[in-house]
């Protein structure tokens, strides 16, 4: 009978210490062979060129290393890249990298499709199959930091998890995925590059606060009217914009950074006075940025993208309300890589 190996990269820096030392070997093998696992990202025991033959050949018997594969690349007319990333079980996500002049930033996925049901994203249409390993999501991060050198040179800067899924619904794996991006023996960056988008989940919120987490929160809220957003997000009616509220309150108390709110503004849905006061009263408690981010229709037009006066009433509300609010342009639309796009399509 095979026995199935398991996955190296599953095991902590202390578990690979102690299974050296189980096997009567040093613990600083361990730190050497995570070294190479993680910040060299090798992809087999063959690469760890300071290791001896032996001891690879002994790993080779006890473990695989699961990783990623960039299956295809799309390059879009501005630049924009989005990858079709095949995991070691065959299924495939999607990440995508977004060139500016002054920055690179990574759009990466957490869960292989979306438990949750968004009316207006194409990734809701894909049942979730499974939570992304920690591994999974790191190596789509290394993968765009390399084209971002290859192709832009210079390294990536910022990374965003608002690919496919909800990275809270998969909490302890993409934390432990921060954990190695921003850790030294990872890929080092800050904290403060990272930005986690969420579509909202209390309990969560409230556990990432208690647990002072550096990196940024950003909220895709869309309307802060209950029965508008649950008619484009139907999870809230089961985690209520109070609820969703007293969890940024909390959020807020305790990190003091400020929250950001992604939203889009579409034709008929939510592109009145009435929309945008609610937005202004539900993020006056804390300081804010409004992000307004153009939409990509996916299909036969339910969702559009509102007047360009209506997007103009809500810049002026907001400002005049002291909220900062940006306009954010779609990026890689030709290639379905823009923000709500995301769906197996390449
Ligand atoms: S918008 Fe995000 S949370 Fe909503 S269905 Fe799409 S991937 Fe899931």
């Amino acid at each position: 009978m095979e026995i199935k190996k398991k996955d190296i990269r599953a095991l902590t820096k202390d578990q690979l210490r102690n299974f050296f030392v189980e096997q009567g070997d040093k613990p600083f093998r361990g730190n050497q062979v995570y070294e190479w696992l993680w910040r060299k990202s090798a992809h087999s025991f063959e690469a760890m060129t300071n290791i001896s033959k032996e001891t690879r050949s002994m790993l080779e018997n006890a473990f695989v290393i699961n990783h990623i594969q960039v299956d295809q690349m799309q390059k879009s007319s501005d630049g924009t890249i989005k990858n079709a990333v095949k995991l070691h079980d065959e299924l495939i996500v999607e990440s995508v990298l977004i060139p500016t002049e002054t920055r690179t930033t990574a759009c990466v996925s957490s869960q292989v499709g979306c438990s949750l049901d968004c009316k207006f994203c194409a990734t809701a249409r894909l049942k979730r199959m499974r939570n992304l390993n920690p591994d999974e999501i790191y190596d789509q991060v290394v993968a765009i930091d390399n084209q971002s050198r290859l192709y832009f040179d210079r390294p990536l800067s910022n990374i965003v998890f608002m690919g496919m899924g909800e990275p809270l619904m998969n909490y302890n794996n993409v934390l432990k995925a921060i954990d190695k991006i921003t850790l030294p023996e990872g890929l080092g960056m800050s904290p403060k590059r990272i930005t986690v988008s969420t579509s909202g989940v209390p309990k969560m919120i409230k556990k990432m606060a208690d647990e002072e987490v550096k990196f940024n929160l950003a909220v895709s809220l869309h309307s802060a009217i209950d029965e508008v957003r649950t008619s484009i997000m139907p999870f809230n009616a089961t985690f209520p914009l109070k609820d969703l509220r007293e969890a940024l309150e909390y959020w807020y108390a305790k990190t003091k950074n400020r929250i950001t709110y992604e939203y889009v503004v579409w034709k008929g849905i939510n592109d009145t006075q009435k929309d945008v006061d609610a937005l202004v009263k539900f993020c006056q408690f804390a300081p804010s940025k409004v992000n307004l981010i153009e939409y990509n229709p996916i299909d036969d037009g339910e969702f559009q993208q509102a007047s360009d006066a209506a997007l103009q009433m809500y810049q002026d509300t907001l400002q005049k309300n002291r909220i900062i609010v940006t306009v954010r342009k779609s990026r890689g639309k030709d290639i379905d890589a823009a923000c709500g796009q995301l769906a197996n399509k390449s």
